[in-house]
This record gives C-alpha cells, structure tokens and sequence, in this order.
C-alpha cells in the first residue's frame, strides 16, 4: 500500500514537471538514424542506431502543428514549419502540414501512418506517391 501511494506522487510529480516543460521544448531529429526527440535541450549524441554519434538538427519550437516530411516519413509537432536540413532520407526535409493535434487518429491505408490531429489530416504528399488515403481509427 505505501509504496503503491509513493509511485502515484512521483508520477504526479513528473506530469507536472512535462506540463511546465512544454513549452521551453523543442525539437531534435537525428540526420543518420531518423529518430525525433522532444526537449528542453540537445539531446545525448551517444548510441545512435545508424552507427557512432547522433547528428541532431533543431526543428524548432514544440508546437500544435503536425508536419510529416514526405522524403523520411517523420512526424512532429511543431509551433511553426520545422526547419528543413538534414533529412535523414537525402538533402532537405519536405514538410507537410497534416492538421492541428487532437483526438481524431488516423491512418493512411498507403504509406501506413498514423497520426492524431483535429479533423481530418491534410491529404498532400503521400509517402507513397500521390494523395494519402486516411481511415478514421
Ligand atoms: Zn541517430
Ligand atoms: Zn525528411
Ligand atoms: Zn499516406
């Protein structure tokens, strides 16, 4: 009982401590290993699964607006178009606004993305060619 009330107050904690963060956080995409990271700084460069040091690129500002770069199929939330260098796939980044986050999940029955906005996504720039094809989850 007592270390069931401990876990709940550091979860309580923590939850607080990501709601004050939010806003000082930004963006990191590993050019080598196509991974994006929400943080207040940097992130670590150790590890990185395409081989030796991460190579981070700062996207920008967190945010409510979901890009998906056609080229390297990453998504994030942004405040305002993510910066386009270093795109894990090759040269620039070509991003594509889907929609503002909500609660409405969708995913593309071609390129097999899934995202949450409000509404229906934006359907330009399918990974796949084309237009998405989006069914609501
Ligand atoms: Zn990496
Ligand atoms: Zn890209
Ligand atoms: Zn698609």
């Amino acid at each position: 009982m007592k270390n069931a009330a401990r876990f709940f107050l550091i979860c309580g904690v923590v939850a607080a401590g990501v709601a004050a963060m939010a806003e000082a956080r930004r963006y990191y995409l590993c050019g080598k290993c196509a991974v994006a990271v929400g943080k207040e700084k940097t992130p670590a460069v150790f590890a990185c699964s395409g081989g030796g040091h991460h190579r981070w690129t700062d996207l920008g500002k967190a945010g409510n607006s979901v890009y998906l770069c056609r080229k390297c199929t990453v998504a994030v939330k942004t405040a305002a178009r993510p910066n386009p260098a270093d795109c894990p796939a090759s040269g620039h980044h070509d991003w594509t606004l889907l929609g503002k986050t909500g609660r409405d999940r969708h995913l593309c029955r071609k390129c097999k993305i899934k995202v949450a906005v409000s509404g229906r996504p934006s359907v330009f720039n399918c990974p796949e060619g084309g237009h998405h094809q989006w069914d609501k989850l």
